[in-house]
Protein backbone atom coordinates (compact mmCIF):
# COMPACT_ATOMS: atom_id res chain seq x y z
CA UNK A 1 0.00 0.00 0.00
CA UNK A 2 1.81 3.37 -0.84
CA UNK A 3 -0.33 5.18 2.02
CA UNK A 4 2.16 3.15 4.10
CA UNK A 5 5.23 2.92 2.22
CA UNK A 6 8.71 3.91 3.94
CA UNK A 7 6.05 5.29 6.47
CA UNK A 8 6.18 5.74 10.62
CA UNK A 9 3.11 3.65 11.32
CA UNK A 10 1.30 3.40 14.66
CA UNK A 11 -1.28 1.11 15.42
CA UNK A 12 -3.75 2.05 18.51
CA UNK A 13 -5.52 -0.84 20.18
CA UNK A 14 -5.69 -4.31 19.54
CA UNK A 15 -9.20 -5.16 18.82
CA UNK A 16 -10.89 -8.08 19.69
CA UNK A 17 -10.16 -9.94 16.95
CA UNK A 18 -6.60 -10.06 16.75
CA UNK A 19 -7.38 -6.83 14.21
CA UNK A 20 -4.73 -4.69 15.48
CA UNK A 21 -1.74 -7.49 15.00
CA UNK A 22 -2.76 -7.72 11.49
CA UNK A 23 -2.63 -4.36 10.96
CA UNK A 24 0.44 -4.20 12.10
CA UNK A 25 1.94 -7.39 10.34
CA UNK A 26 0.33 -5.73 7.41
CA UNK A 27 1.84 -2.19 7.75
CA UNK A 28 5.20 -3.86 8.57
CA UNK A 29 5.45 -4.95 4.52
CA UNK A 30 5.46 -1.84 3.43
CA UNK A 31 6.20 0.77 6.49
CA UNK A 32 10.12 1.84 7.73
CA UNK A 33 8.81 1.44 11.11
CA UNK A 34 5.81 0.13 12.77
CA UNK A 35 4.93 0.21 16.59
CA UNK A 36 1.37 -0.84 18.70
CA UNK A 37 0.10 0.52 21.21
CA UNK A 38 -2.52 -0.35 23.96
CA UNK A 39 -3.82 0.13 27.34
CA UNK A 40 -4.04 -3.57 28.46
CA UNK A 41 -0.50 -5.63 29.07
CA UNK A 42 1.19 -8.41 26.96
CA UNK A 43 -0.80 -10.88 28.29
CA UNK A 44 -3.72 -9.99 26.34
CA UNK A 45 -1.50 -9.90 22.97
CA UNK A 46 -0.44 -13.38 22.33
CA UNK A 47 0.87 -12.56 18.98
CA UNK A 48 3.81 -10.44 20.79
CA UNK A 49 6.56 -12.46 19.76
CA UNK A 50 5.76 -13.04 16.15
CA UNK A 51 5.53 -9.41 16.16
CA UNK A 52 8.76 -8.85 17.26
CA UNK A 53 10.13 -11.05 14.99
CA UNK A 54 8.79 -8.39 12.62
CA UNK A 55 10.57 -5.69 14.15
CA UNK A 56 7.25 -4.28 15.21
CA UNK A 57 7.57 -2.41 17.95
CA UNK A 58 5.05 -2.95 20.85
CA UNK A 59 4.12 -0.42 23.27
CA UNK A 60 1.62 -1.81 25.96
CA UNK A 61 -0.22 -0.83 28.97
CA UNK A 62 0.48 2.96 28.28
CA UNK A 63 0.10 5.37 25.48
CA UNK A 64 3.46 7.60 24.66
CA UNK A 65 2.03 10.91 23.21
CA UNK A 66 5.31 10.76 21.20
CA UNK A 67 4.45 8.04 19.21
CA UNK A 68 1.00 9.87 18.52
CA UNK A 69 2.46 13.19 17.60
CA UNK A 70 5.33 11.71 15.65
CA UNK A 71 3.90 8.82 13.55
CA UNK A 72 3.40 9.46 9.52
CA UNK A 73 0.01 6.96 9.81
CA UNK A 74 -2.10 6.44 12.43
CA UNK A 75 -4.12 3.38 12.41
CA UNK A 76 -7.00 3.28 14.87
CA UNK A 77 -9.38 0.46 16.02
CA UNK A 78 -12.63 0.92 15.84
CA UNK A 79 -13.55 0.55 19.56
CA UNK A 80 -11.59 3.84 19.81
CA UNK A 81 -13.56 7.21 19.88
CA UNK A 82 -13.23 9.44 17.39
CA UNK A 83 -12.58 12.34 19.73
CA UNK A 84 -9.69 10.73 21.64
CA UNK A 85 -6.75 12.56 22.81
CA UNK A 86 -4.47 10.38 21.75
CA UNK A 87 -6.06 10.46 17.91
CA UNK A 88 -6.53 14.15 18.17
CA UNK A 89 -2.81 14.49 18.84
CA UNK A 90 -2.14 12.40 16.10
CA UNK A 91 -4.26 14.66 13.41
CA UNK A 92 -2.43 17.98 14.60
CA UNK A 93 0.59 16.72 14.12
CA UNK A 94 -0.71 15.98 10.42
CA UNK A 95 -0.54 12.27 10.44
CA UNK A 96 -3.09 10.18 8.53
CA UNK A 97 -5.72 8.47 10.57
CA UNK A 98 -6.77 5.44 9.11
CA UNK A 99 -8.10 2.26 10.12
CA UNK A 100 -8.11 -1.64 8.75
CA UNK A 101 -11.67 -1.71 7.28
CA UNK A 102 -10.63 1.69 5.59
CA UNK A 103 -7.53 0.47 3.86
CA UNK A 104 -8.98 -3.06 3.10
CA UNK A 105 -12.19 -0.91 1.23
CA UNK A 106 -9.24 0.72 -1.09
CA UNK A 107 -7.77 -1.96 -2.18
CA UNK A 108 -9.93 -5.00 -2.40
CA UNK A 109 -10.12 -5.86 -5.90
CA UNK A 110 -13.43 -8.23 -5.54
CA UNK A 111 -16.62 -7.17 -4.96
CA UNK A 112 -17.54 -6.37 -0.77
CA UNK A 113 -20.57 -7.29 0.76
CA UNK A 114 -21.48 -5.41 3.99
CA UNK A 115 -23.83 -6.61 6.71
CA UNK A 116 -24.12 -4.19 9.36
CA UNK A 117 -27.57 -4.04 11.69
CA UNK A 118 -28.44 -4.74 15.32
CA UNK A 119 -29.20 -8.15 15.83
CA UNK A 120 -28.33 -10.90 13.32
CA UNK A 121 -25.47 -9.65 11.73
CA UNK A 122 -22.97 -12.69 12.70
CA UNK A 123 -25.78 -15.12 11.53
CA UNK A 124 -26.80 -13.44 8.73
CA UNK A 125 -22.78 -12.90 7.33
CA UNK A 126 -22.05 -16.22 7.94
CA UNK A 127 -25.30 -17.80 5.77
CA UNK A 128 -24.46 -15.15 2.92
CA UNK A 129 -21.03 -16.74 3.05
CA UNK A 130 -22.29 -20.34 3.22
CA UNK A 131 -25.00 -19.85 0.24
CA UNK A 132 -22.00 -17.93 -2.22
CA UNK A 133 -19.37 -20.64 -0.97
CA UNK A 134 -21.89 -23.60 -2.05
CA UNK A 135 -22.50 -21.99 -5.19
CA UNK A 136 -19.25 -21.52 -5.95
CA UNK A 137 -17.82 -25.00 -5.33
CA UNK A 138 -21.04 -25.77 -7.80
CA UNK A 139 -19.67 -23.42 -10.24
CA UNK A 140 -22.54 -21.48 -10.16
CA UNK A 141 -20.95 -18.03 -9.60
CA UNK A 142 -17.36 -17.71 -10.45
CA UNK A 143 -14.19 -16.81 -8.34
CA UNK A 144 -13.41 -17.88 -4.55
CA UNK A 145 -15.66 -16.29 -1.83
CA UNK A 146 -14.08 -14.93 2.07
CA UNK A 147 -15.51 -14.29 4.97
CA UNK A 148 -14.11 -11.69 7.66
CA UNK A 149 -15.12 -8.43 9.11
CA UNK A 150 -16.16 -8.51 12.82
CA UNK A 151 -16.65 -11.78 12.81
CA UNK A 152 -13.87 -13.65 15.00
CA UNK A 153 -12.03 -15.77 11.80
CA UNK A 154 -9.60 -14.65 9.13
CA UNK A 155 -8.72 -10.95 9.97
CA UNK A 156 -9.08 -8.42 6.91
CA UNK A 157 -5.72 -7.70 6.23
CA UNK A 158 -4.55 -11.02 6.08
CA UNK A 159 -6.60 -12.22 3.55
CA UNK A 160 -6.51 -8.99 1.10
CA UNK A 161 -3.79 -9.99 -1.19
CA UNK A 162 -5.75 -13.50 -1.76
CA UNK A 163 -8.88 -11.33 -3.26
CA UNK A 164 -8.98 -11.05 -6.80
CA UNK A 165 -11.17 -9.60 -8.99
CA UNK A 166 -13.94 -12.16 -9.46
CA UNK A 167 -13.89 -13.27 -5.79
CA UNK A 168 -16.51 -11.75 -3.42
CA UNK A 169 -15.65 -10.75 0.49
CA UNK A 170 -18.53 -11.31 2.84
CA UNK A 171 -17.93 -8.63 5.74
CA UNK A 172 -19.80 -8.29 9.13
CA UNK A 173 -19.32 -4.41 9.62
CA UNK A 174 -19.98 -2.48 13.13
CA UNK A 175 -21.54 0.56 13.47
CA UNK A 176 -17.99 1.78 14.50
CA UNK A 177 -16.77 0.22 11.13
CA UNK A 178 -19.23 2.09 9.04
CA UNK A 179 -18.11 5.39 10.37
CA UNK A 180 -14.17 4.77 9.27
CA UNK A 181 -15.48 4.16 6.01
CA UNK A 182 -17.70 6.55 5.75
CA UNK A 183 -14.81 9.19 6.67
CA UNK A 184 -13.20 8.35 2.94
CA UNK A 185 -15.98 7.81 1.26
CA UNK A 186 -16.07 4.52 0.84
CA UNK A 187 -18.51 1.44 1.04
CA UNK A 188 -19.69 -1.93 -0.09
CA UNK A 189 -20.92 -2.90 -3.40
CA UNK A 190 -23.78 -4.60 -1.40
CA UNK A 191 -25.22 -3.35 1.83
CA UNK A 192 -27.63 -4.87 3.80
CA UNK A 193 -29.08 -4.00 7.38
CA UNK A 194 -30.86 -6.55 9.30
CA UNK A 195 -32.86 -3.98 11.70
CA UNK A 196 -32.49 -1.46 14.07
CA UNK A 197 -33.01 -1.59 17.85
CA UNK A 198 -31.26 0.31 20.79
CA UNK A 199 -27.91 -1.25 21.33
CA UNK A 200 -24.21 0.70 22.13
CA UNK A 201 -25.93 3.92 23.44
CA UNK A 202 -23.45 4.51 25.65
CA UNK A 203 -20.98 5.31 22.61
CA UNK A 204 -23.59 6.88 20.46
CA UNK A 205 -25.34 8.69 22.91
CA UNK A 206 -29.11 8.88 21.28
CA UNK A 207 -30.95 6.03 18.84
CA UNK A 208 -30.76 8.52 15.82
CA UNK A 209 -26.97 8.93 16.41
CA UNK A 210 -26.49 5.15 16.32
CA UNK A 211 -28.89 5.05 13.21
CA UNK A 212 -27.12 7.47 11.67
CA UNK A 213 -23.93 5.70 12.31
CA UNK A 214 -25.58 2.22 10.25
CA UNK A 215 -26.60 4.25 7.26
CA UNK A 216 -23.35 5.37 6.53
CA UNK A 217 -22.46 1.95 5.37
CA UNK A 218 -25.18 2.90 2.46
CA UNK A 219 -24.19 6.65 1.75
CA UNK A 220 -20.89 5.58 0.07
CA UNK A 221 -22.15 2.29 -2.37
CA UNK A 222 -21.27 2.37 -5.77
CA UNK A 223 -23.12 3.26 -8.61
CA UNK A 224 -23.75 -0.09 -9.95
CA UNK A 225 -24.17 -1.55 -5.73
CA UNK A 226 -27.49 -3.09 -4.39
CA UNK A 227 -28.52 -2.18 -0.93
CA UNK A 228 -30.84 -4.49 0.79
CA UNK A 229 -33.15 -3.06 3.90
CA UNK A 230 -35.82 -4.60 5.95
CA UNK A 231 -39.52 -4.11 5.18
CA UNK A 232 -40.08 -5.14 8.63
CA UNK A 233 -37.85 -3.10 10.11
CA UNK A 234 -39.70 0.60 11.02
CA UNK A 235 -36.07 3.07 10.52
CA UNK A 236 -34.29 0.85 7.94
CA UNK A 237 -37.01 0.43 5.92
CA UNK A 238 -38.02 4.08 6.34
CA UNK A 239 -34.61 4.75 4.00
CA UNK A 240 -36.15 3.25 1.21
CA UNK A 241 -37.26 6.39 -0.37
CA UNK A 242 -34.15 8.37 -0.10
CA UNK A 243 -31.48 5.40 -1.52
CA UNK A 244 -34.12 4.23 -4.10
CA UNK A 245 -33.07 7.53 -5.79
CA UNK A 246 -29.57 6.96 -5.62
CA UNK A 247 -29.07 3.00 -6.75
CA UNK A 248 -30.94 -0.35 -7.04
CA UNK A 249 -32.58 -0.70 -3.57
CA UNK A 250 -34.18 -3.69 -2.59
CA UNK A 251 -36.64 -4.38 0.41
CA UNK A 252 -36.71 -8.04 1.56
CA UNK A 253 -39.06 -9.65 4.41
CA UNK A 254 -39.23 -13.03 5.99
CA UNK A 255 -42.86 -12.58 5.00
CA UNK A 256 -41.90 -13.08 1.32
CA UNK A 257 -39.79 -16.20 1.85
CA UNK A 258 -40.78 -19.03 -0.55
CA UNK A 259 -42.43 -22.27 1.23
CA UNK A 260 -39.27 -24.52 0.11
CA UNK A 261 -36.57 -22.09 1.35
CA UNK A 262 -37.53 -22.37 4.53
CA UNK A 263 -38.28 -26.29 5.42
CA UNK A 264 -35.04 -26.29 4.31
CA UNK A 265 -33.64 -24.47 6.90
CA UNK A 266 -32.67 -25.31 10.26
CA UNK A 267 -32.60 -22.12 12.68
CA UNK A 268 -35.44 -21.63 14.81
CA UNK A 269 -37.52 -18.40 14.76
CA UNK A 270 -38.56 -15.67 13.08
CA UNK A 271 -35.53 -13.40 13.63
CA UNK A 272 -33.85 -16.16 11.48
CA UNK A 273 -36.04 -16.52 9.22
CA UNK A 274 -35.47 -12.30 8.73
CA UNK A 275 -32.15 -13.35 8.56
CA UNK A 276 -32.73 -15.60 5.76
CA UNK A 277 -34.70 -13.53 3.58
CA UNK A 278 -31.96 -10.87 3.99
CA UNK A 279 -29.20 -13.52 3.19
CA UNK A 280 -30.93 -15.38 0.48
CA UNK A 281 -31.85 -11.37 -1.26
CA UNK A 282 -28.30 -11.08 -1.49
CA UNK A 283 -27.34 -14.23 -2.73
CA UNK A 284 -30.31 -13.83 -5.57
CA UNK A 285 -28.85 -10.45 -6.71
CA UNK A 286 -25.33 -12.21 -7.05
CA UNK A 287 -26.67 -14.73 -9.70
CA UNK A 288 -27.40 -17.53 -7.49
CA UNK A 289 -30.64 -19.66 -8.32
CA UNK A 290 -33.77 -20.02 -6.03
CA UNK A 291 -32.85 -23.97 -6.55
CA UNK A 292 -29.18 -24.08 -5.66
CA UNK A 293 -30.34 -21.46 -2.42
CA UNK A 294 -32.82 -24.54 -1.55
CA UNK A 295 -29.58 -26.96 -1.66
CA UNK A 296 -27.41 -25.33 0.22
CA UNK A 297 -29.49 -24.44 3.23
CA UNK A 298 -29.92 -27.50 5.49
CA UNK A 299 -25.92 -27.84 5.57
CA UNK A 300 -26.29 -24.17 7.24
CA UNK A 301 -25.57 -24.91 11.26
CA UNK A 302 -26.56 -22.16 13.82
CA UNK A 303 -23.52 -20.77 15.00
CA UNK A 304 -22.15 -21.17 18.19
CA UNK A 305 -23.67 -19.78 21.11
CA UNK A 306 -26.91 -18.78 19.22
CA UNK A 307 -29.75 -20.86 19.28
CA UNK A 308 -27.37 -23.61 19.33
CA UNK A 309 -28.93 -26.93 19.73
CA UNK A 310 -26.45 -28.66 22.22
CA UNK A 311 -28.39 -31.88 23.34
CA UNK A 312 -31.56 -33.77 23.20
CA UNK A 313 -32.92 -36.57 25.40
CA UNK A 314 -36.22 -38.25 26.44
CA UNK A 315 -38.29 -35.58 23.67
CA UNK A 316 -36.23 -32.22 25.46
CA UNK A 317 -34.03 -29.99 23.57
CA UNK A 318 -31.32 -27.82 24.95
CA UNK A 319 -30.78 -24.71 23.37
CA UNK A 320 -27.31 -22.79 24.02
CA UNK A 321 -28.25 -18.32 23.13
CA UNK A 322 -25.21 -17.83 25.58
CA UNK A 323 -24.52 -14.99 22.88
CA UNK A 324 -27.96 -13.41 23.95
CA UNK A 325 -26.73 -10.31 26.01
CA UNK A 326 -29.45 -8.06 25.64
CA UNK A 327 -33.45 -7.89 26.52
CA UNK A 328 -34.21 -7.84 22.62
CA UNK A 329 -32.21 -11.08 21.77
CA UNK A 330 -34.19 -12.97 24.08
CA UNK A 331 -37.03 -12.10 23.07
CA UNK A 332 -36.41 -13.22 20.21
CA UNK A 333 -35.05 -16.62 22.05
CA UNK A 334 -38.09 -16.99 23.90
CA UNK A 335 -40.23 -16.19 20.08
CA UNK A 336 -38.18 -18.51 18.52
CA UNK A 337 -40.34 -21.86 19.15
CA UNK A 338 -43.32 -23.28 19.19
CA UNK A 339 -42.89 -25.86 21.57
CA UNK A 340 -43.04 -24.69 25.68
CA UNK A 341 -39.91 -23.24 26.94
CA UNK A 342 -37.98 -23.24 30.07
CA UNK A 343 -36.10 -20.51 30.24
CA UNK A 344 -32.51 -19.98 31.99
CA UNK A 345 -31.92 -16.41 32.25
CA UNK A 346 -30.00 -13.27 33.93
CA UNK A 347 -26.23 -12.09 34.38
CA UNK A 348 -24.34 -9.73 35.13
CA UNK A 349 -26.22 -6.01 35.92
CA UNK A 350 -26.04 -3.46 32.78
CA UNK A 351 -28.82 -1.51 33.90
CA UNK A 352 -31.09 -1.78 31.08
CA UNK A 353 -34.68 -2.16 31.18
CA UNK A 354 -36.22 -5.88 31.22
CA UNK A 355 -39.60 -4.87 31.48
CA UNK A 356 -40.70 -5.30 27.80
CA UNK A 357 -38.94 -8.83 28.04
CA UNK A 358 -40.72 -9.72 31.49
CA UNK A 359 -43.43 -9.14 29.80
CA UNK A 360 -43.12 -11.54 26.59
CA UNK A 361 -41.25 -13.96 28.85
CA UNK A 362 -45.06 -13.53 31.22
CA UNK A 363 -46.50 -15.19 28.36
CA UNK A 364 -44.56 -17.24 26.36
CA UNK A 365 -42.51 -19.39 29.17
CA UNK A 366 -43.17 -21.91 31.00
CA UNK A 367 -40.65 -21.88 33.68
CA UNK A 368 -37.71 -19.27 34.19
CA UNK A 369 -34.99 -20.01 36.01
CA UNK A 370 -33.02 -16.88 36.71
CA UNK A 371 -29.14 -16.43 37.60
CA UNK A 372 -26.60 -13.85 38.23
CA UNK A 373 -26.71 -9.85 39.72
CA UNK A 374 -30.68 -9.72 37.78
CA UNK A 375 -32.22 -12.56 38.94
CA UNK A 376 -34.15 -10.60 41.48
CA UNK A 377 -34.98 -7.94 39.52
CA UNK A 378 -36.23 -10.00 36.62
CA UNK A 379 -38.25 -12.58 38.83
CA UNK A 380 -40.40 -9.49 39.92
CA UNK A 381 -40.79 -7.38 36.51
CA UNK A 382 -41.97 -11.48 35.46
CA UNK A 383 -44.38 -12.03 38.02
CA UNK A 384 -45.71 -8.57 38.30
CA UNK A 385 -46.89 -8.48 34.37
CA UNK A 386 -50.41 -8.84 33.90
CA UNK A 387 -51.72 -12.53 33.49
CA UNK A 388 -48.52 -13.88 34.00
CA UNK A 389 -47.96 -17.66 33.13
CA UNK A 390 -44.72 -18.08 33.90
CA UNK A 391 -43.09 -20.02 37.47
CA UNK A 392 -40.29 -18.43 38.01
CA UNK A 393 -37.50 -19.56 40.31
CA UNK A 394 -34.19 -18.21 41.50
CA UNK A 395 -31.29 -20.57 41.52
CA UNK A 396 -27.59 -19.75 42.49
CA UNK A 397 -25.45 -21.60 39.97
CA UNK A 398 -26.12 -22.52 35.98
CA UNK A 399 -25.30 -26.22 37.76
CA UNK A 400 -28.86 -25.80 39.63
CA UNK A 401 -30.49 -23.79 37.10
CA UNK A 402 -29.68 -26.92 34.43
CA UNK A 403 -30.93 -29.08 37.13
CA UNK A 404 -34.03 -27.15 38.08
CA UNK A 405 -35.14 -26.92 34.12
CA UNK A 406 -34.17 -30.44 33.77
CA UNK A 407 -36.78 -31.36 37.09
CA UNK A 408 -39.41 -29.31 35.42
CA UNK A 409 -39.08 -30.79 31.61
CA UNK A 410 -41.38 -32.97 29.45
CA UNK A 411 -41.38 -34.28 26.42
CA UNK A 412 -41.33 -31.87 23.90
CA UNK A 413 -40.02 -29.12 25.88
CA UNK A 414 -37.17 -27.21 24.87
CA UNK A 415 -34.81 -25.93 27.86
CA UNK A 416 -32.73 -22.41 26.76
CA UNK A 417 -30.30 -20.52 27.92
CA UNK A 418 -31.07 -16.69 26.71
CA UNK A 419 -29.48 -15.01 29.45
CA UNK A 420 -30.16 -11.26 28.25
CA UNK A 421 -27.12 -10.39 30.19
CA UNK A 422 -23.49 -10.08 30.24
CA UNK A 423 -22.04 -12.81 31.85
CA UNK A 424 -19.15 -10.83 33.65
CA UNK A 425 -20.90 -11.40 37.19
CA UNK A 426 -20.15 -14.99 37.12
CA UNK A 427 -18.47 -15.97 33.98
CA UNK A 428 -15.42 -14.80 31.45
CA UNK A 429 -17.25 -14.81 28.36
CA UNK A 430 -20.35 -15.43 27.01
CA UNK A 431 -18.69 -18.12 25.01
CA UNK A 432 -17.19 -19.89 28.75
CA UNK A 433 -20.92 -19.52 29.89
CA UNK A 434 -22.34 -21.28 26.65
CA UNK A 435 -19.48 -24.03 26.94
CA UNK A 436 -20.55 -24.69 30.69
CA UNK A 437 -23.70 -25.10 30.32
CA UNK A 438 -22.95 -27.25 27.11
CA UNK A 439 -21.46 -29.62 29.47
CA UNK A 440 -24.09 -29.68 31.99
CA UNK A 441 -26.51 -30.29 29.42
CA UNK A 442 -24.31 -33.40 28.17
CA UNK A 443 -23.72 -34.29 31.59
CA UNK A 444 -27.29 -34.52 33.19
CA UNK A 445 -28.84 -35.82 30.03
CA UNK A 446 -26.49 -38.70 30.18
CA UNK A 447 -26.56 -39.62 33.40
CA UNK A 448 -30.25 -39.81 33.17
P1 LIG B 1 -25.01 -10.04 15.98
O1 LIG B 1 -23.80 -10.45 15.19
O2 LIG B 1 -25.71 -8.87 15.37
O3 LIG B 1 -24.76 -9.89 17.45
P2 LIG B 1 -25.90 -12.82 15.94
O4 LIG B 1 -26.25 -13.43 14.64
O5 LIG B 1 -24.59 -13.17 16.54
O6 LIG B 1 -26.07 -11.25 15.83
O7 LIG B 1 -27.06 -13.18 17.01
C1 LIG B 1 -26.98 -12.62 18.30
C2 LIG B 1 -28.24 -12.88 19.09
O8 LIG B 1 -29.37 -12.23 18.50
C3 LIG B 1 -28.64 -14.34 19.23
O9 LIG B 1 -29.18 -14.50 20.50
C4 LIG B 1 -29.69 -14.54 18.17
O10 LIG B 1 -30.60 -15.57 18.48
C5 LIG B 1 -30.39 -13.18 18.13
N1 LIG B 1 -30.81 -12.82 16.77
C6 LIG B 1 -30.31 -13.31 15.61
N2 LIG B 1 -30.91 -12.74 14.55
C7 LIG B 1 -31.79 -11.85 15.04
C8 LIG B 1 -32.71 -10.94 14.44
N3 LIG B 1 -32.83 -10.84 13.12
N4 LIG B 1 -33.47 -10.18 15.28
C9 LIG B 1 -33.37 -10.28 16.62
N5 LIG B 1 -32.52 -11.11 17.24
C10 LIG B 1 -31.74 -11.90 16.47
Amino acid sequence: SEKLRDKTVLVMGLGKFGGGADAALYASKFAQKVTVTDLSNRDSLPQADALEAKDIQLVLGEHRESDFTECDVLIVNPAIAEDNRFVRKAEESGALVTSSIALFFQQCKGKIVGVTGSNGKSTTTSLIYHLLFYASKQNCIEGNVFLSGNIGNLPLLEILAQIGENDIAVLEISSFQAEQLDKFGLGPWAAVITNLTPNHLDRHGTFQNYCNAKKKLFLNQPEDGVSFLNRDDEVSAGWFEELKNTRKTVLYSSKSLPAEMIEKFNLPGEANKSNLAAAAAAAEELGIDRQTLSLALPSFKALPHRLQLTAEKNGVRWYNDSISTTPESTIAGAEAFSNPVILIAGGYDKKIPFDKMARVVSKRIKYAVLIGDTAEKIKELIESSPKNQCRVYLAGSLENACLKAWEKAEAGDNILLSPACASYDMFESFKQRGEIFTELAERITGND
